[in-house]
């Protein structure tokens, strides 16, 4: 496309027989370009917009900035369009364990025991009650997040292939947000969300494709309950 551009915009017209078609040449060589660059931005994915639109959605759900009966409206229509835009872009239906180095043994509660849903509402924002979701706990000699013996930091991984939805990159105590810094994750081909929350450092942003076991962040203590010392450091993943 770009090449068939520069061959359009730099070819000189051809002057055959005089000035008036040489306008007409040039009209509708400016014509054909418009035409072409149209065709082109229609190929343009509509995918940086709806997923810009759902980390801002998601932003006025947790700050109850929307009422829930419009935020219910617009989740279903990005849902839609999240769908349209992605599906068979992010293909592999493997799993990976969120959080590098470590498997279900780091898995809160006992026998999963730790995920309640009841109580639960995503419109309720930053006020939900339940739980439903695993907390993942590493092994640390300090409140530090870092992986004992090397000092270097926890990476979290994509459970999942899909396309980044949503990222809160920033948070400092004492802000009441109990995610901290998070990233939203939407698998096209099961229409399921994932969150990843109490994040030391978001690595990915909206609109982009991640794979399973990709690195996306790195695992911290963010998050109004996570940052207390009395919190052992965890994956929040739901
Ligand atoms: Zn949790």
């Amino acid at each position: 496309m770009t090449h068939l551009m520069n061959v359009l915009l730099y070819c000189r017209p051809v002057r055959q027989s005089g000035k008036n078609l040489f306008l007409a040449d040039n009209n509708m060589r400016i014509t054909f370009i418009l035409i072409l660059l149209l065709a082109f931005m229609q190929t343009l994915p509509a995918s940086a917009t709806v997923c810009d639109d759902w980390n801002s959605l998601e932003k006025s759900i947790r700050d109850s900035t929307i009422d829930s009966n419009t935020a219910r409206k617009k989740v279903i229509e990005l849902d839609r369009l999240l769908i349209d835009s992605f599906a068979g872009r992010t293909g592999n239906q493997e799993v990976r364990f969120p959080v590098k180095g470590y498997g279900p043994e780091s898995i809160g509660g006992r026998h999963g025991n730790d995920f309640k849903p009841s109580g639960y509402n995503f419109y309720d924002g930053n006020r939900h009650g339940g739980h439903p979701a695993h907390d993942l706990f590493i092994r640390e000699t300090g409140r530090d997040a870092l992986v004992k013996g090397t000092g270097k930091p926890t990476e979290i991984v994509a459970f999942a292939d899909g396309v980044v939805i949503a990222v809160n990159q920033s948070w400092e105590y004492p802000s009441p947000i109990r995610g901290g810094k998070y990233v939203w994750i939407f698998n096209p081909e099961s229409n399921r969300f994932y969150y990843y929350a109490h994040l030391a450092k978001t690595l990915v942003s909206p609109g982009d494709l991640v794979k399973a076991g990709e690195t996306i962040a790195l695992l911290g203590r963010t998050g109004k309950n996570a940052y207390p010392k009395r919190s052992p450091t965890h994956l929040h993943f739901m």
